[in-house]
């Protein structure tokens, strides 16, 4: 197959415009579809960490990136009654060079709006068919007339449409990780100050954080379940009648968690999933971020690897004149950084939601003698060198502007 001059990608969140950036500067032509009206604002605080740090700043997105962080700047355990039991400043959780922690609506506005100068965006469509021969992937839309590309990149998400048209069925590539998440946005009707808060009962999980970059309050519900339920499938009234009979009664702010929650305009809820797939490519389409290799929420790493996947992979189309191997290379690259990012995801909901009260006690002594030790060691060491398990090729490739 000859080299990739056209690339429709599927998918304008994260993956989607970071990948249309690095395709630009290695002079490929890009068109993104979106099957939201426009790019999405709001959302929950997410992190970019360790390589992902390196990427953005050779974009040229850092100062843009550190002034939006959360400013987040403390977490805390409470009882039942709110009274905080334990609580540790952030800077501990993570280091500040190497971990930025800002709004995925930020994040994604970031990324996207300078592409628009060169990128064509696609906005409330859909892929509904891909067929492939020696000329290039023959694609159908749901709205726009068909057209054929050198090559499809599915960026679109854990439930991703893409790698259903050409990979087949989720089910087989998931990997469930006993959890289930919802996050929304109330009213702070604690009076929160760039804190979290977080309550814990066996296996349960309520949550509030608020920072000065958004309206309100982040109000988080988790919990563990020995197997999937099929909620993460039912709609969203439906979800929140589930939600409703997990955690009312439940303690501390759940109640009036549950009661802002019906009026919430961003309400969230699925599973905690890992997707975990032998091959991201097939022909000329191929995945990325969470569509290819989603480590779930418990990783902390998705965004990351998004922006890690997108400079590879434009990188390796660059460098190849033949899409197979670029496709290859770009598989034999991420794929250890991809496996340590997702092997750290278990003891993500373990230090969060513990499934007993020894457990809860144990996590809530680790974080008593975090001061001490300048460290969480077991869990955020572990994510620290994850981050970092990635070598960034500085060499230049023939193709870049
Ligand atoms: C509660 C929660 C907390 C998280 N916390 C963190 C964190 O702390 N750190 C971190 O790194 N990550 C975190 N993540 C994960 C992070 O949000 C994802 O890993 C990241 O957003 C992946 O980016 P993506 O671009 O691959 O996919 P997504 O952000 O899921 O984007 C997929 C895009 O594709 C679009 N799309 C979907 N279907 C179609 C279709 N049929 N056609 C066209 N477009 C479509 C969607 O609208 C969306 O814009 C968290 C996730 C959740 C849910």
């Amino acid at each position: 197959m000859t080299a990739v001059r056209t690339v429709l990608v599927s998918g304008a969140s994260i993956a989607g415009p970071a990948l249309a950036h690095w395709l630009h500067h290695h002079g490929i032509s890009v068109t993104v579809v979106e099957k939201a009206p426009e790019p999405r604002p709001g959302g929950y605080a997410i992190d970019l960490r360790g390589k992902a740090i390196d990427v953005v700043d050779r974009m040229g997105h850092l100062p843009r990136i550190r002034a939006r962080t959360t400013e987040m700047d403390h977490l805390a355990m409470v009882d039942t009654n709110g009274r905080r039991r334990v609580g540790l400043h952030t800077g501990l959780i993570s280091d500040e060079d190497r971990s930025l922690e800002i709004l995925r609506g930020d994040l994604v506005r970031i990324l996207h709006e300078p592409t628009t100068e060169y990128a064509e965006y696609l906005y409330g469509d859909t892929i509904t068919g891909i067929e492939q021969d020696d000329d290039g992937a023959h694609v159908t839309f749901a709205d726009a007339a068909p057209r054929t590309f050198d090559l499809v990149v599915g960026a679109d998400g854990l439930h991703s449409n893409t790698r259903g048209l050409v990979f087949g069925a989720e089910d087989p590539l998931a990997r469930f990780l006993g959890a289930y998440i919802s996050i929304f946005t109330i009213p702070d009707h604690v009076g929160l100050d760039r804190e979290a808060l977080l309550y814990n009962t066996p296996g349960r999980l309520t949550g509030m954080y608020r920072t000065p970059r958004a309206e309100g309050a982040k109000a988080i519900l988790g919990m563990h379940v020995p197997r999937p339920l099929g909620v993460e499938r039912l709609s969203p009234d439906e979800q929140r009648g589930f939600l409703r009979s997990v955690f009312t009664g439940n303690g501390w702010e759940s109640d009036r968690i549950l009661d802002a929650m019906e009026s919430s305009e961003d309400f969230y809820f699925d599973s905690i999933t890992q997707i975990r797939m032998d091959r991201w490519s097939r022909g000329r389409v191929t995945l990325l971020g969470d569509a290819g290799y989603c480590p779930s929420p418990l990783s902390g790493q998705g965004s990351s690897l998004a922006v890690v996947g997108a400079y590879t992979l434009a990188r390796e189309l660059g460098r190849h004149t033949d899409v197979t191997r670029a496709l290859a290379a770009y598989e034999d690259r991420m794929r250890p950084f991809v496996q340590v990012n997702q092997d750290i995801a278990d003891s993500g909901m373990r230090f969060l939601a513990p499934k007993t009260r020894f457990g809860i006690a144990s996590r809530d002594l680790v974080m008593r003698a975090a001061p001490l030790f300048k460290t969480l060691g077991t869990f955020t060491g572990k994510l620290d060198r994850a981050s970092e398990a990635f070598e960034l090729d500085h060499t230049p490739v023939g193709s870049e502007r």
